[in-house]
């Protein structure tokens, strides 16, 4: 009996060997027929929290005062017990700021505990609950430094826990459906806010206090989600995650990138000159419209650029892109056109480019590519 089972077993085998080397998606039916339940669990959600107005506490559920980071993430979760049937979640405090305390040492740490965790068999996405002040730029660091086709979504809220109509609720909700979605693989870090999907690259924070206050200028989101289904319109096309070259596992310090703000009658060049005497080794400057500045601080920009600063050209306007042909030469000048990054996104790239090269026309190519 048992021969004839072994035999069995192995003419079966080799049947199915046949099959298999000609169809690869019959190696996956024989694995749901052997293990039925291996569809059938849920997701497994890690959610990492920063702090932010999504944990934020307010002195009356009507009033706009408040204090952000107060409420730790089994709180959150506490107040959407649904979300639990969307996935087995756990949760780990990284930070408990008001993201106008981000830095650059949070942004190693949680950069480097998401790969840790993308890493790892048993998890299928992170959610990071992150005040919105600074969110766009945590989503682009770690768009760019996360190395997983699993998602990655950033989230948070206009209106502190215990306000009236709190929008972090569901918007935790929805980021959690967005991360457990099979469609959400592969397009890098989003961000999830009223019932909507930004991508990384191009959503910025647009209004001081509304709660559709995160946009995406030049392109819209990249999908709406209507009672947990996400429908996606569109992909991020540049380079990120997985094709990103840059890799902050042993970095401890990010090289040090200003930003200078042009205004008309600016004396900004003071403030080049004091960046690129204090040793930084790159200066963004937030300039007027096609990334134009005021002529004397462009010789400010230019002396820096014979120092060795590194200079990106950005603009203030909000969006459209800084292009390498304009009224600027960035050929004369030395500089890098920013393209349709806005200012602090610029000066994230920039910092990472800094980390693998200081080769201009480098990075040149890597403002073209990401
Ligand atoms: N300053 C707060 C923060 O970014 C305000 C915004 C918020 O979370 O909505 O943490």
């Amino acid at each position: 009996m048992l021969l004839y089972e072994s035999t069995s077993t192995s003419r079966l085998y080799t049947k199915f060997a046949g099959i298999v080397s000609n169809r690869p998606d019959a190696l996956f039916s024989l694995i749901l027929l052997i293990f039925p339940g291996a569809m059938s669990r849920k997701p497994r959600i890690v959610i990492l929290a920063t702090g932010g107005t999504i944990a934020g506490s307010a002195a009356s559920e009507t009033g706009g005062s408040y204090t952000s980071a107060k409420i730790g993430v089994d709180d959150l979760l506490a107040v959407i017990p649904e979300i639990r049937h969307l996935a087995d979640i756990t949760g780990e405090q990284i930070a408990s700021i008001g993201s106008q305390d981000m830095d650059e040492q949070t942004w190693l740490k949680l950069a480097k505990r998401c790969n840790e965790l993308l890493a790892q068999d048993d998890v299928d996405g992170l959610v990071i609950t992150h005040g919105t002040d600074t969110m766009e730029e945590t989503a682009y660091f770690l768009h760019l430094t996360t190395r997983s086709m699993k998602p990655v979504v950033l989230t948070g809220a206009m209106r502190p826990a215990n306000a009236r109509s709190a929008d972090g609720p569901m918007n935790l909700y929805e980021a959690v459906a967005t991360a457990v979605s099979p469609e959400s693989h592969g397009l890098g870090v989003m961000v999830v806010t009223n019932d909507t999907v930004f991508g990384a690259r191009d959503v910025t924070k647009s209004c001081t206090t509304a709660i559709h206050t995160f946009q995406s200028p030049n392109f819209g989101p990249l999908g709406h989600i209507h009672a947990q289904a996400i429908e996606y319109q569109r992909k991020p096309q540049r380079k990120h995650t997985t094709e990103s070259e840059f890799n902050v596992d042993q970095i401890e310090q990010l090289p040090k990138v200003a930003i200078v703000y042009a205004h008309a009658g600016a004396d900004s060049a003071l403030a080049v000159d004091a960046f690129a005497s204090a040793g930084y080794d790159g200066i963004v400057h937030a300039g007027f419209g096609n990334g134009n500045f005021h002529s004397k601080v462009g010789e400010a920009l230019h002396k820096a650029t014979q120092k060795g600063v590194h200079v990106v050209r950005a603009s203030r306007t909000g969006s459209g892109a800084v292009t390498e042909a304009g009224e600027v030469s960035d050929t004369e000048l030395g500089s890098v056109a920013a393209g349709l990054l806005n200012p602090q996104k610029a000066r994230i790239l920039l910092q990472l480019a800094l980390t693998v090269t200081r080769d201009r026309e480098r990075v040149r190519e890597m403002f073209r590519a990401y």
